[in-house]
């Protein structure tokens, strides 16, 4: 009797999202992937072993993991790394100097630092757009153009960017399409679907779920590419330990349940910003007053627990995230727990004020990472922490 595991991929997403790529443990029968806390594997002879030599390169609990997420990606090959940003520095590596970037201007933080901060200073240029429009990608598009980096929706002003159209504008160019796919997470959109060459994640958010550990993903179907991002991974070593990628493949097993949760809490917690504040506030892209609304209902089949609202002043913001009593006021986003954040001041504080001003990040701008709590308890915490405002 043939079971799934990674053979047959055809289940569907909660049935990938558990079994794919995890075999009972071959000595044991133990259903759950073995932590292989080691960094090196005894040899059967020179040159003669079982696949594994040294833990940088390979792992097989990293390994389970990769599999597990390149199914629920749709991809061929996946790739864990020891944070999201040791992820995009390695997936940077396939360029070199000279090489242009377009970049969507509004991506995380981190993003921008590490381009801005470091990548810069080994040759690399970068142009940042507002890829709301995709006929601004194209605009920007040299001859020495090899990538193009969006996310979408973005972080913190849920911006869409239409991945068929910035897929064939990257193409034309003979530039990858590489997606920061950490906000939608793959039960809500599939960037390889759409032909984006390269999707990554911060594994730290949703795919763990559970706020206990740093990490990245990437997943591509190229096999040369793939064999390029290996090296690179084992050249470079930016890999997570054995327990991190473990924590990681237990939270992806109810990725589906979680996201379903954080997708209704969502839905409900901006109805209820909604009508205390007017739309105009709220930026959501399930709402139907989501200037890119329809965009978000074709490349995306659910929305989230993301929602960004702005307030007005630094002082109204501080009055809700200082009375929270369910929400945690905190940075990162995905967890089961629900947190609330200023991104202005906290996770993009290292982007220039003046682009912080043409991007629409003020400080009244707060930023609710919904968790799978009872919704009526999240609803009532907002009520107690809006009042008098
Ligand atoms: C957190 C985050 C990152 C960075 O990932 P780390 O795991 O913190 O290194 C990148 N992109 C997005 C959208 C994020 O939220």
């Amino acid at each position: 009797m043939t079971r799934i595991y990674d053979d047959d991929l055809s289940g569907a997403f909660g049935t990938r999202a558990i079994h794919a790529g995890q075999r009972p443990d071959p000595t044991s029968g133990a259903i759950m992937t073995p932590i292989y806390q080691t960094s090196t594997y005894v040899q059967e002879g020179l040159g003669r072993n079982k696949g594994y030599e040294y833990a940088r390169g390979k792992n097989p609990t990293r390994e389970a993991l990769e599999r597990n997420v390149a199914a629920l990606e749709g991809g061929r090959h996946g790739f864990a790394f020891s944070s999201g940003m040791g992820c995009l520095d390695s997936i940077m590596k396939l360029f070199k100097s000279g090489d242009h970037v377009v970049c969507g201007e509004n991506v995380y933080g981190g993003t921008f630092r590490l381009f801005d901060k470091l990548l810069q200073n080994y040759g690399l240029r970068f142009s940042y757009v507002d890829t709301r429009e995709p006929q601004r990608i194209a605009d920007a598009m040299t001859p020495e153009t090899r990538m193009v980096m969006i996310e979408t929706p973005t972080n913190p002003l849920m911006r869409l960017t239409d991945l068929g159209a910035a897929a064939e504008i990257a193409h034309r160019g003979d530039a990858l399409l590489v997606v920061d796919n950490t906000f939608a997470t793959p039960y809500f959109q599939r960037p390889l679907d759409f032909g984006a060459d390269i999707v990554w994640h911060s594994a730290t958010k949703y795919l763990n779920g559970h706020s206990d550990m740093v990490g990245g993903m990437a997943v591509l179907n190229d096999d040369d590419l793939a064999t390029r991002l290996q090296f690179i991974l084992n050249a470079a070593g930016a890999v997570p330990g054995p327990f991190d990628a473990w924590l990681v493949l237990r939270g992806t097993k109810t990725l589906h349940l979680r996201m379903q949760r954080h997708d209704e809490n969502g839905r409900r917690v901006a109805q209820w910003l909604v009508e205390r504040l007017g739309d105009e506030r709220v930026i959501y892209p399930g709402l139907p007053t989501h200037p890119q609304h329809e965009l978000a209902c074709r490349q995306m089949r659910g929305f989230g627990g993301m929602i960004s609202v702005e307030l007005g002043t630094r002082e109204k913001a501080a009055h809700v995230l200082e009375r929270v009593r369910v929400f945690s006021l905190a940075e990162s986003l995905g967890g089961v727990e629900s947190l609330i954040s200023n991104p202005a001041l906290m996770t993009h504080a290292s982007v220039p004020i003046e682009r912080r001003g043409d991007l629409g990040l003020s400080e009244g701008l707060i930023r609710l990472s919904c968790g799978v709590e009872d919704v009526n308890d999240l609803l009532s915490d907002l009520e107690q922490a809006f009042e008098g405002l």
